[in-house]
């Protein structure tokens, strides 16, 4: 109920299916048939220098197939790997393909599976000109304790503590904005509860977005800090497979979880999402500088996120299972400095995002 789809939206819109290259056992996009993912699409390789360029609008991407990092709008960011070159010639990986729909802010939904690209493409996105509303959503709740750390410390009442703070920050600091929250009590609510009450609010194309508030956990006691996620399909790594089995799968229907991974992502709206994380993490980062160690933004395939139709963020605000930031976590301090942080880091996105509109 409620739950507005994306592949059902885009379903009479034309679909396009590329098979994907299966070399060593992992799959790839060819560069020929990256280039018909938008006829507006320019890209150059040199073979001799490894490097190449893709263009859209005045967006630019330079890579070196070689390489673990690429550059877009003179930025540089980390990849496991951008590519191989063999003999049928340039391939790309899905996470490299991937990461050049959002920085390119190409306008198309997309899904990957191991064999093939999906590509829908839609109208332009032109998020308002204001932000209308904020979802925050405290993590877990009532029967779903999330991690337990020492102290007999449960994640839900630490991310409702922090939910709290953050409302309060936004609204001193955005009296205009609407602030809501999925959960205000210790309730236990499904993600696809969450993901509900965040699409209603922007069912009437209003402009919001969506802060999921987390504690992390590992089996290693001196693992600390705080770390933001945005939504992708290649996610980073095995560790991360299983913290996304934690955070998402345990109390969920599979048919929602089914519904979920069938469905195609928006590259703009994905664009905004890491464009959100990044700038949320550098404010965050000066705030709790001497509390938190902060780790790094990171790439990750939570329901949760997924599920929320409009510019999504996960932050993992700490560790429970280290002391240091169990401590931490739990004080005033932390929690004001929390909520600064973030509305800081929403106000530098906005800013960030009204330039790139001119
Ligand atoms: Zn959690």
């Amino acid at each position: 109920m409620g739950f507005i789809c994306v592949s059902a939206l885009t379903a009479e819109k034309e679909k396009l299916r590329f098979t994907l290259v299966q070399i060593d056992g992992e799959p790839y996009l060819s560069f020929g048939n990256l280039k018909r993912l938008h006829a507006n699409l320019s890209t150059s390789y040199s073979a001799a220098s490894a490097q190449g360029e893709i263009r859209f609008g005045k967006r630019i991407i330079l890579f070196n197939v070689d390489g673990d990092t690429y550059q877009a709008q003179s930025e540089k960011h980390e990849l496991d790997h951008a590519g191989v070159v063999d003999r049928d010639g340039l391939f790309f990986t899905r996470e490299f393909v991937e990461e050049i729909l959002s920085e390119l802010n190409l306008p198309v939904s997309y899904r990957f599976t191991t064999t093939h690209l999906t590509i829908v493409r839609n109208k332009e996105r032109t998020p308002g000109a204001s932000l209308d509303f904020i979802i925050i959503d405290a993590g877990h709740g009532g029967k779903d304790s999330g991690a337990l750390g020492y102290f007999d410390a449960a994640e839900k009442d630490i991310t409702l503590a922090l939910a709290h703070a953050l409302r309060q920050q936004l609204k001193a600091d955005y009296p205009q904005l609407k602030v809501y929250m999925t959960r205000s009590k210790d309730r236990f609510i499904r993600l696809e509860k969450r993901s509900d009450i965040a699409n209603r609010h922007n069912a009437k194309s209003a402009f919001g977005l969506f802060i999921s508030i987390h504690c992390n956990s590992t089996l290693s006691p001196r693992v600390k800090g705080f770390e933001i996620y945005y939504l992708a399909q290649n996610g980073d790594n095995m560790k991360m497979r299983q913290m996304l089995l934690r955070e998402n799968l345990r109390y969920e229907r599979s048919s929602y979880i089914r519904r979920l991974t069938s469905q195609l992502m928006n590259a703009q709206i994905q664009r905004e999402s890491k464009t959100l994380a990044r700038q949320v993490f550098k404010t965050l980062a000066i705030r709790l500088d001497g509390m938190i160690k902060s780790r790094k933004v990171k790439k990750a395939d939570f329901a949760v996120l997924r599920g929320s139709l409009m510019p999504a963020i996960l932050i993992e605000t700490g560790y429970l299972t280290n002391k240091d930031d169990l401590k931490r976590l739990m004080t005033n301090d932390y929690r004001k400095a929390f909520a600064e942080g973030v509305s800081r880091g929403i106000g530098v996105f906005l800013g960030e995002m009204a330039k790139s509109e001119k």
